[in-house]
């Protein structure tokens, strides 16, 4: 699961997210979903890991779902 950068339409934030393709990504700032995927450097291998065990982890153990699709919160819920 891929990190990608993020830059909102709406309040110009960037932002890092772990998306699937189908994930809708919001920014976190004002929750617009009108954000542009930006095209980064490639992050070195050993920290883009430790970064998505990371995310996962804290997506673990703060109870929200925002890596998983829609259609599968939609189930969690
Ligand atoms: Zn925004």
């Amino acid at each position: 699961m891929p990190l990608h950068d993020f830059r909102c339409r709406e309040c110009d934030k960037t932002f890092e997210r772990l998306v699937r393709s189908d994930t809708r990504v919001s920014c976190p700032a004002c929750g617009s979903e009108q954000v542009d995927k930006l095209l980064s450097a490639p992050q070195p291998p050993g920290r883009s890991k430790s970064i998505i065990a990371a995310g996962r982890a804290a997506a673990a153990r703060e109870g929200h779902f925002s890596n998983y699709s829609a259609a599968e919160r939609a189930k969690i819920k």
